[in-house]
Order: C-alpha cells, then sequence, then structure tokens
C-alpha cells in the first residue's frame, strides 16, 4: 500500500508541526487524495467512512488558504451537532497552534447567542458552527460573508438526516458565488448528490473505498436470541465481561429509550443517546459516558456517529444493524488507539443471512458463542473477588479482623472456612440468589378455582385498562391461548386475573417486562382470600 507523508504534501512548515505535535505519522488515505485537491481550489466532494481522518483532509488545506492579516471571516465549516462543531473546532486549532493570527470560533445552538455575538465580533476567520446557528448569525449580520472564500459541509449525511437541508441551501445563498465549496461526507444518499449539482462547481469526486474495514483486535461473536431474552443476555455479557465502557446500538429510538429504562431499573449505569432528545441533554449523557459515570451507552446509529472516545471495551449489537456498513461504523466505536475491543451481536433465526453478507462485505469472521450460564457469571464474579481478597491481605493490615474472626470461631461452631464462604457469598451479592428466586413462585395458595391460578397486576381501571388489554397481553406475550384465561377482576388499582395452574409460571415469566397501554407492571402469584 502507497502511502504519502504530510512532509510531502507540500504544507506551510507551521502547519507540518502542528501535525507532528498531533502524532500524525502519515497522511489517512483520504487526506492524501483531498489535500491536494482542495489546495488546487477545487470543488470537492470527499467520501470515506466514519475515523478516517476526514477533518484534517479539509481543515490543513482550509488553514494553507487562511490569510491571517485578514480578521474577515474567510471560511464557514457547517457541522451537524455542537458535540462534532466543537470536536472539529479543537482539532483545527491543534492544526494551527504554530500559525500566528488566526483565529477559530465555533458557534452552536443553546450556548448563549450575545456571547456568540461578542467573540464574533473580536473576529474570526474560521468558524465553525451548526447550520440553525450559523444562519441566526447571517440573519442578523453578526457573521458576514464578504471575506469568505471557502463553505465546508462537514458530515453531510448527517446534516441531511437532521433536517438541515433547507437551512444548508439558505446558508449557500449566502455565501458570494466565487468560492470553493467543499463536501464531505461517510455516505452519499442521493439528497447529497442533489445539493451537490445545484451548488458546486465541476466537483472533483474522491472516495476512498473501503479496505481494512475492520480493526483486526476486535473479537466478534453473535449469540442466536429471541427477541424477549435479549435483555437477559445483555445483562448476562455485560456481568461476564464486565466491559469498563460500552456502547449498545439499538434500530430505533423507541428500542434506546425501552432498553435504557431497561438497565437502569435492573441497576446498571446506563443511558440513551438519539436525535430526538435535546442537545443539553445529549451533551449531559455524553460528559457522562466520557468520565465513566455512564458505563453503558446505548444509541441509535445516527447519535453514535463521531463519537470518539477511546476506552469503550464492548459494542452490543443489541439489534442486526440494517445495513452493512453500519456494522463497520458501530464495531469500530470499540477497539481504538490500538486497545483490544470485543463486538457481540444479537440476531435471531432469519438473521443469520444477514450476518453473512456482513462477513462478506467485511471480510471478517463473526462467531457463534454460547451463551455464558449463571454459574460462569458467578465464576468470574468469584475469580475477580479473590483476587481483590489476595490484594488486600497482601497490602493491608487485617490484624483486628482477625481477632474478630478468631473471636467468632471461638465463641461458635463455625469454622473460619464457614465464615470466609459466608463472606464470599455477600460478595457476590444479590444477583445470585435474585436469579434463583425470580423463577421461584409461590403458588400455594392464591385464591383460584381449582385448577387455575390467580395472579395479582397492579394496574387497574385508573389506569384506563381494560380486561381485552389484559387477556391481549396475556395471550400475546405468555402464546398461551385467550381462551384459557379465566375470571378477570379489575380494581380500580389493580387486577386479579385467573389462568391455568400449568400456565401460572410460563405467564408470570413471559409478562415480567411487559408494559401494557405504556405502562410497565408488575405480576405475582396472588394471596389467598
Ligand atoms: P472522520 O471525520 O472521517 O470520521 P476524524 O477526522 O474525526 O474522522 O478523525 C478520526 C480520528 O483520527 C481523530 O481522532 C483524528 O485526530 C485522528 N486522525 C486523523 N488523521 C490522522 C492521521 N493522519 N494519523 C493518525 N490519526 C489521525
Ligand atoms: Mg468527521
Amino acid at each position: 500500500m502507497e502511502t504519502v507523508r504530510f512532509d510531502e504534501l507540500e504544507l506551510n512548515p507551521q502547519i507540518l508541526r502542528g501535525i507532528k505535535d498531533m502524532g500524525f505519522e502519515e497522511a489517512s488515505p483520504i487526506q492524501a487524495q483531498a489535500i491536494p485537491v482542495v489546495l488546487r481550489g477545487r470543488d470537492i466532494i470527499g467520501q470515506a467512512q466514519t475515523g478516517s481522518g476526514k477533518t484534517a483532509a479539509f481543515g490543513i488545506p482550509v488553514l494553507e488558504k487562511v490569510d491571517p492579516d485578514n480578521k474577515k471571516t474567510q471560511v464557514i465549516i457547517l457541522s451537524p451537532t455542537r458535540e462534532l462543531a466543537i470536536q472539529v473546532a479543537d482539532e483545527i486549532r491543534k492544526l494551527s497552534k504554530y500559525m500566528h493570527g488566526i483565529k477559530i470560533l465555533p458557534v452552536y445552538g443553546g450556548q448563549e447567542i450575545s456571547k456568540q455575538i461578542r467573540s464574533l465580533k473580536g473576529g474570526a476567520q474560521v468558524i465553525i458552527g451548526t447550520p440553525g446557528r450559523v444562519m441566526d448569525h447571517l440573519r442578523r449580520k453578526t457573521i458576514r460573508c464578504d471575506f469568505v472564500n471557502t463553505i465546508v459541509l462537514d458530515e453531510a449525511d448527517e446534516m441531511l438526516n437532521m433536517g438541515f437541508r433547507e437551512d444548508i441551501e439558505t446558508i449557500l445563498e449566502y455565501i458570494p458565488e466565487e468560492r470553493q465549496t467543499v463536501l464531505f461526507s461517510a455516505t452519499m444518499p442521493k439528497a447529497i448528490m442533489d445539493i451537490t449539482k445545484k451548488y458546486q462547481k465541476d466537483a472533483v469526486t474522491i472516495k476512498v473505498v473501503k479496505k481494512e474495514l475492520t480493526v483486526p483486535s476486535i473479537d466478534q461473536y453473535y449469540y442466536d436470541v429471541k427477541r424477549k431474552d435479549k435483555v437477559d443476555v445483555l445483562t448476562r455479557l455485560l456481568d461476564y465481561y464486565d466491559p469498563k465502557l460500552s456502547i449498545v446500538f439499538c434500530n430505533t429510538k423507541r428500542m434506546v429509550d425501552e432498553l435504557a429504562s431497561e438497565l437502569q431499573g435492573r441497576g446498571y449505569f446506563a443511558e440513551g443517546l438519539h436525535g430526538d432528545m435535546k442537545q443539553s441533554q445529549r451533551d449531559r449523557v455524553m460528559n457522562s459516558f466520557r468520565n465513566g459515570k455512564t458505563e453503558i451507552l446505548i444509541a441509535t446509529d445516527v447519535a453514535a456517529r463521531g463519537i470518539d472516545v477511546d476506552d469503550v471495551e464492548a459494542v452490543f449489537n443489541f439489534d442486526i444493524p440494517q445495513d452493512d456498513e453500519y456494522y463497520v461504523h458501530r464495531i469500530g466505536r470499540t477497539g481504538r488507539a490500538g486497545r483490544t475491543g470485543r463486538a457481540f451481536t444479537f440476531v435471531k433465526g432469519k438473521e443469520v443471512y444477514k450476518l453473512k453478507d456482513i462477513q462478506r462485505y467485511c471480510k471478517t469472521k463473526i462467531l457463534a458463542q454460547p451463551i455464558p450460564t449463571s454459574e460462569d457469571v458467578a465464576q468470574i464474579k468469584a475469580e475477580k473477588i479473590m483476587d481483590k481478597v489476595s490484594q488486600i491481605i497482601e497490602e493491608e493490615d487485617l490484624t483486628a479482623m482477625i481477632n474478630m474472626i478468631d473471636e467468632q470461631v471461638n465463641e461458635s461452631d463455625y469454622t473460619s472456612m464457614d465464615i470466609a464462604a459466608a463472606f464470599l457469598k455477600m460478595a457476590l451479592g444479590e444477583t445470585e440468589s435474585e436469579s434463583e428466586s425470580s423463577d421461584n413462585y409461590d403458588f400455594g395458595n392464591t385464591g383460584a378455582e381449582d385448577g387455575m391460578v390467580r395472579l395479582f397486576i397492579n394496574i387497574g381501571k385508573k389506569q384506563k385498562v381494560k380486561p381485552g388489554d389484559i387477556l391481549g397481553a396475556i395471550a400475546g406475550e405468555s402464546g398461551m391461548p385467550g381462551k384459557l384465561v379465566g375470571a378477570i377482576d379489575m380494581y380500580d388499582k389493580y387486577t386479579f386475573v385467573e389462568v391455568p395452574s400449568e400456565y401460572g409460571r410460563e405467564v408470570l415469566n413471559a409478562m415480567k417486562n411487559v408494559k401494557i397501554k405504556g405502562k410497565s407492571i408488575s405480576i405475582e402469584p396472588a394471596n389467598g382470600k
């Protein structure tokens, strides 16, 4: 493979120094091809996958062209989100570290506009902004375009996904005709081609074909899991591998919300991230994920695009990605910066064929894996606890504790082995006994007719639930024929329902995580009358 060093690209020595400081060794393929074209002043359509270094591909040549003696705005870069605008501004600022008299300013919604206006008055040659906010400034004339000679549409597909098309077109109308229009995107849907036709002149297309799609240090596994078991398998894997940070991908925003509340309900530090959330919420979630307070980020493909957090140890495809290319984007969130990562994909039934396509496309192997059993999880937890215990024995002064145990052994019939075992059980925590007890329903006397068990559900008429909803949910979730459902007694806040004894356990298990009329329910054997 031919490689291009940055010093072969005839760049300004100050920029070369900045690049060197950033630790870049050689230009990435999109950079090697795009930088000379942008330097020549040509319009360009640059396509390369996420993480391929598109920011520097336009950032470097754009800086080459800026005149530091002119304080007026010369370059506008449009970016889909505040996150990305800040990331791009940071990267360009680093590149320009050794240049003098260059000001780079990000502007985005959510930040006080008066503050931005003050910064803008100081003069910024390079402005990076979200389309809505840039348009706002153009209308207020707080950004003026008289000297703008270059406009960059970064992550163009993403901007269109987020509904910025009109804003972008409005902005393009403001910029002088004599300009260079630069567009970068990970994918090239038709809507982008429309924009390029309308607003670019004789553009050069550079497409970096997908080579070396996946990083070899990512172990990739799949599990054959039914929809209703996915959450259990996910938590099992989280407990077993115990990744520091992980990202769980879902195909819909709704699934993100559902899974987030489900995992939170089970005590995991999980948060959802998707495009319907307010920017401030998204910032909060991202910060919390970056600093490790949130260990599990549940996201849609769109929301996760462009996130660069280095310590992600595992990626879960809770839903199999809709597009082969998404698979690559998703698993590329782990195994970054030379670290090892793991990617887990859940498939059910026919989806195994999609997995075949993905493997062919990525030239990679995704291996079938058995789901760790609860014993496996307990085993690995015990090993971790024992490691910790050895460390404490080695490093800490345990005299006082030894005396207390000694006393206990002398006063009771327990051996120190009994006591150690009891402590280990405690340290292993509730999970074990919980998973046992969840299947351990007490159907002793539920007050039902012969051959039936009576179940208690914590919703009723007040929640506008009708007997039909209960019947439908039970039949739908458990697969038990609806006609077998017995008496349904509804009260204001709860409901009793009878089902044949032999279905009792199955119904309870199937209904555990079900929502009725959008409300999470709890269901258990009723107490006898
Ligand atoms: P894209 O916009 O294509 O998704 P970015 O421009 O955000 O990708 O780059 C992804 C990461 O790679 C960033 O952390 C960036 O600093 C780094 N990077 C960019 N170019 C190079 C290079 N030539 N060598 C090493 N790392 C690079
Ligand atoms: Mg980018």
